[in-house]
């Protein structure tokens, strides 16, 4: 059986279509976006999550730019994300939010 691949949108190499995440940037959601806070599917250029109304552009802690909330920043290219700090968890997540969306550990921001 063929394996197909499709860019992932965030860092562009090829991932296999059913791939839960992307092995080269980590993404959770290669082919698509998805809100920080909630885990929903968005579309870029949305101003709000649907779901959760959190708002989808942000600063960016670095350049100070307005960006999507995309895993790196659409201007400088620096990650916008952060470790959680529950070693047992691991999972990396968006800088703004207070709590880690799988363990629910609050996350201390350390970004600079
Ligand atoms: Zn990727
Ligand atoms: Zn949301
Ligand atoms: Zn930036
Ligand atoms: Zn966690």
């Amino acid at each position: 059986m063929a394996i197909y691949k499709q860019p992932c949108i965030h860092c562009g190499s090829l991932v296999e279509r059913d791939a839960r995440f992307c092995p080269k940037c980590g993404s959770r959601n290669p082919f698509g976006f998805q809100c920080p806070s909630c885990l929903r599917s968005i579309d870029k250029g949305s101003q709000v999550c649907a779901n959760c109304g959190r708002p989808l552009y942000v600063t960016c802690p670095f350049c100070g730019e307005r960006t999507f909330v995309l895993e790196i920043c659409e201007h400088c290219g620096r990650t916008l994300m952060v470790p959680c700090q529950n070693r047992r968890c691991g999972e990396r997540k968006f800088f703004e939010n207070e709590k880690c969306t799988v363990c629910g550990k609050k996350i201390k921001i350390k970004l600079r």
